[in-house]
C-alpha cells in the first residue's frame, strides 16, 4: 500500500495525539489523515473541560493548535457522527478510523434523592463555565450553602469556581453570561465530601494548594477526619510524596483554623468545609429540591478500604454537584461496554461483545481506557492504538472512495455546515479581538449558530 487515508472522530488531545504520532511515525506508506469533531471549534476538553482558572493547562492548546496547523490534517467540525457521517460512508473514504471521542457525561451516583431539583453533575456545571454550546446559557446559582461530592481534581475545580469571587475570574476567558451567573452567586458555605480519609484523596498537590489560595475563603476542616488511627496510611500511603505534601497543605490549613479560632485572624466571608471519612447515602429532598446531604462516617478498614460505622449526619444544603467521575457516551455502530462507559477493546483495537477484533476500528483516549489520567498520558495511549492499527494493515479497509475531495462534497450535498481549519482561525482570532476590546485575553463565544457562523465567514 502506498497511501493510508484514516478517519480520526473526536478533536480533543487524544485525537490530535493520535494524528501527530502517525505523522511522526517511521513507515512506509503515505498518510492522509481527516479530523471530525462534533463541535465547530477543536481541543475537546482542553477547550471544554479544563477550568477556565487554568491557563498554564489551557496552555496545551498551543502545542495542539502546531499540530493541526502543520497543513498535513485537514478538520472538519460541526460533524456529527451517527448523524451527519455513518460508519457506512467511512469505511466508503478511509482505510481506518480511530474513535478519541473522550467522555463528557457524569457518572451516576446511586442514592435516594440524587435526581431532586438542585442535584447536578459536575460534567454538566464544567460545560456550562467552560460555554459549550449544547448546554442552557444560564445556570442556577441561588444556593447560600452547596455541597460537592467527590475528591478528585474535578471536585476541585467545581468547587474553585464555586466558591471564588466573580471578580477574580475576569482575567479568564470566561464567557460574559459565566461572569454574569457567578457574581450573583449568593454563596458562603461550600461542604467538599470524600468517602476516604484525606491520605486516600485523588487530588494533585497543585490544585489541592491552589484551593488553599482563593480570595476570601477560609478552609475549615473536621479535626475528627484527622483522629483515626490508620496503619495502612502511615505505613503505605506516607510513602507517597504527593500525599505527603498534600498532608502538610492541609496541616497549614489546621494551623490557620487554630489561629482564626484564637481570634488572631479575622474570618473571610466565605468557607469551604472538608469533610472526610462520608460516604453520601441520601439527598435528602423537600418539596422536590435538595435540602440537605445525609452521609455515613466511615472509618479505616486497616486495608485501605473503609468500613460503616452506622453513624449518619445530615449536612444542610441547597444544592449538590456529584464529581465522582466521567462516563463515556455509546457511538452509533460501535459495540459500547455499558458497565464501564468505554468502547470494549484491546490496546486499542475495537471489540465486538463476543471479544473479536472489529476490523478497521480503533480507540483512543478516555473512551478507549476511562475518564483517568492526566492529558499528557493521552500520548502514550495514542500510541499504543497506533502500534495496533500498524501492525493490522492486512485487516484495513479497502475505500471504493480514496479521494480527498469527495468528504467535503459529501459533506455539503447532505447540507452539513462544517466547519474547516481556516474556520477556526477566524472564530480563534474573533475571541481574542473580543478579549482585546474588555481588556482580556479571550472572551469565548458560546452559541454554536455564532461559532459557525463566524467560522464559516457568514
Ligand atoms: P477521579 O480523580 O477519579 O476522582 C473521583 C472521586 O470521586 C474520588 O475521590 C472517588 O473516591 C470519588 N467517588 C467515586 N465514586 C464515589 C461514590 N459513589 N461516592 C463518593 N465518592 C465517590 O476523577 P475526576 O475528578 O473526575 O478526574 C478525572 C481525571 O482528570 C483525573 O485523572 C484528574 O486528575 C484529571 N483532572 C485533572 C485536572 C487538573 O487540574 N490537573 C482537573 C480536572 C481533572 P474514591 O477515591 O474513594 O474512589
Amino acid at each position: 500500500m502506498s497511501k493510508m487515508r484514516l478517519a480520526i472522530v473526536g478533536a480533543g488531545p487524544a485525537g490530535i495525539y493520535a494524528a501527530d504520532l502517525l505523522l511522526k511515525a517511521e513507515r512506509d506508506f503515505e498518510v492522509e489523515i481527516d479530523l471530525f469533531e462534533q463541535l465547530p471549534a477543536p481541543y475537546g476538553l482542553v477547550r471544554y473541560g479544563v477550568s477556565p482558572d487554568h491557563p498554564r493547562i489551557k496552555g496545551i492548546i498551543n502545542a495542539l493548535r502546531d499540530v493541526l496547523d502543520s497543513g498535513q490534517i485537514r478538520f472538519f467540525g460541526n460533524v456529527r457522527y451517527g448523524q451527519d457521517l455513518t460508519l457506512d460512508d467511512l469505511k466508503l473514504h478511509y482505510n481506518a478510523v480511530i474513535f478519541s471521542t473522550g467522555a463528557i457525561r457524569d457518572a451516576m451516583l446511586g442514592v435516594p434523592g440524587i435526581d431532586a431539583e438542585g442535584s447536578y453533575g459536575a460534567a454538566d456545571f464544567v460545560s456550562w463555565f467552560d460555554g459549550h454550546p449544547d448546554v442552557p446559557r444560564t445556570w442556577p446559582l441561588e444556593a447560600a450553602s452547596v455541597g460537592v461530592i467527590g475528591n478528585g481534581n474535578v471536585a476541585l475545580d467545581v468547587s474553585r469556581m464555586l466558591i471564588k469571587h466573580a471578580d477574580d475570574l475576569l482575567v479568564t476567558e470566561i464567557p460574559e453570561n459565566v461572569y454574569e451567573g457567578l457574581k450573583a452567586n449568593p454563596i458562603e458555605e461550600l461542604h467538599l465530601f470524600g468517602r476516604r480519609g484525606p491520605k486516600y484523596v485523588k487530588f494533585t498537590p497543585l490544585e489541592l494548594r491552589e484551593l488553599g489560595e482563593v480570595r476570601d475563603v477560609d478552609m475549615v476542616i473536621d479535626e475528627r477526619d484527622f483522629a483515626h488511627a490508620d496503619p495502612y496510611a502511615d505505613e503505605v500511603l506516607a510513602k507517597n510524596k504527593q500525599v505527603t505534601v498534600m498532608t502538610r497543605i492541609m496541616d497549614k490549613w489546621r494551623d490557620e483554623q487554630r489561629a482564626r479560632e484564637a481570634g488572631e485572624v479575622e474570618p473571610s466571608s466565605r468557607r469551604l468545609h472538608l469533610h472526610f471519612w462520608s460516604k453520601p447515602v441520601e439527598v435528602v429532598v423537600e418539596d422536590g429540591n435538595v435540602v440537605g446531604l445525609k452521609v455515613e462516617r466511615t472509618a479505616p478498614d486497616g486495608e485501605g478500604g473503609v468500613v460503616d460505622t452506622g453513624e449518619f449526619e445530615v449536612i444542610p444544603m441547597q444544592s449538590l454537584y456529584r464529581a465522582i467521575g466521567y462516563f463515556g457516551s455509546p457511538l452509533d455502530e460501535i459495540p459500547f461496554d455499558e458497565s464501564r462507559g468505554v468502547i470494549p477493546n484491546d490496546r486499542g483495537r475495537v471489540l465486538d461483545l463476543e471479544g473479536s477484533q472489529v476490523p478497521g476500528v480503533y480507540a483512543t483516549g478516555w473512551i478507549k481506557r476511562g475518564p483517568v489520567g492526566l492529558i499528557g498520558h493521552t500520548k502514550s495511549d495514542a500510541m499504543e492504538t497506533l502500534e495496533q492499527l500498524m501492525a493490522d494493515s492486512e485487516t484495513w479497509w479497502q475505500p471504493e472512495q480514496g479521494d480527498a475531495g469527495t468528504i467535503p462534497e459529501l459533506l455539503s450535498e447532505r447540507g452539513v455546515p462544517y466547519t474547516n481549519l481556516d474556520g477556526w482561525h477566524r472564530l480563534d482570532e474573533h475571541e481574542l479581538s473580543l478579549g482585546e476590546v474588555a481588556g482580556r485575553t479571550r472572551i469565548k463565544v458560546v452559541s454554536r449558530d455564532e461559532m459557525t457562523r463566524i467560522s464559516r465567514g457568514e
